[in-house]
C-alpha cells in the first residue's frame, strides 16, 4: 500500500509541485487549501504524514499542529517562508517533525518525507524509549533501568522531552516553553531546580550514571550513549 500524504497549503502551484514530486516517488497524495477541514478529514481518513504550510489563510499551521497533536502523532513537515517561524518550529518542537523553507526543490521535499517516515516509524516501534528509559505516555510514567520514577508533572515533561531526542541541546527557555503553561511567569532557575530533582531521582536508581548533560550557558541534553 502506498503511503498517503496530506498536503495542507493554500498556494495551488506549490500543491501541484508537491503532488507531482511525491506521486513520482510512489506516494499517494491528497490536499486541502486551508486549515479548517484538516481535523475532520483526519478523523475519517488516516494519513501517514502531513505537509503543513505555516501561513494558511484561516489559521496558523503551528496552531493547527498543536490541535492535531492533541489526538494524533502523525508526522508533520512544516512549510515555511519565514525564518522566525523556523526557529520556533525547530526550537520549541511544538510537535512538528521537520520543516522545509520555501522555495524548495520538490526532490528535496520528497527526500525529507522519506527521511521523516523512516525516523518516525523507527521511533513508533520503540515506543519512545532508549536503552535505559521507557515512557508510558498514557500513565505519564517513565521507567529508568526498569524502575518507575516518581516524577512531578514538570519533571515528567522535561525528561520526556529529552528522551524524545537524545543528544539534542535544549535551552532553558525552550524547556520552559515546552512544559510550562505560563512560561513568562517562571524563571530560569526553576528549570535548573527541576533538572536537579530529576538528576537526584535518576541517581537514586543508578548512582554511576548522570544521563543529563549540562551545556554551559546553552542548556541541557540527554546523553546519546546510554
Ligand atoms: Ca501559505
Amino acid at each position: 500500500m502506498k503511503p498517503k500524504i496530506l498536503i495542507v497549503e493554500d498556494e495551488p502551484a506549490i500543491v501541484d509541485n508537491i503532488h507531482y514530486a511525491l506521486e513520482t516517488e510512489g506516494f499517494e497524495t491528497i490536499s486541502v487549501f486551508s486549515g479548517s477541514p484538516v481535523i475532520p478529514l483526519l478523523a475519517k481518513e488516516p494519513v501517514d504524514l502531513i505537509i503543513l504550510d505555516i501561513g494558511l489563510p484561516d489559521m496558523s499551521g503551528l496552531e493547527l499542529c498543536k490541535e492535531i497533536r492533541k489526538s494524533l502523532s502523525t508526522p508533520i513537515i512544516f512549510l515555511t517562508a519565514r525564518t522566525e517561524e523556523i526557529d520556533r518550529v525547530v526550537g520549541l518542537e511544538i510537535g512538528g517533525d521537520d520543516y522545509i523553507s520555501k522555495p524548495f526543490s520538490p526532490k528535496e521535499l520528497a527526500a525529507r518525507v522519506k527521511a521523516v517516515l523512516r525516523r518516525t516509524q523507527n521511533a513508533a516501534r520503540s515506543e519512545l524509549s532508549t536503552q535505559v528509559f521507557q515512557v508510558n505516555e498514557s500513565k505519564r510514567q517513565i521507567s529508568y533501568y526498569g524502575e518507575v520514577l516518581d516524577l512531578s508533572r514538570y519533571e515528567y515533561d522535561i525528561l520526556k522531552t529529552f528522551i524524545r531526542r537524545p543528544g539534542h541541546v535544549y535551552s532553558r527557555d525552550q524547556l520552559m516553553e515546552l512544559v510550562w503553561a505560563e512560561p513568562d511567569m517562571s524563571l530560569d532557575r526553576t528549570v535548573d531546580a527541576h533538572i536537579k530533582n530529576i538528576r537526584a531521582k535518576l541517581k537514586a536508581i543508578n548512582p554511576e550514571k548522570d544521563p543529563i548533560v549540562t551545556h554551559r550557558s546553552m542548556g541541557y541534553s540527554l546523553r546519546e550513549d546510554l
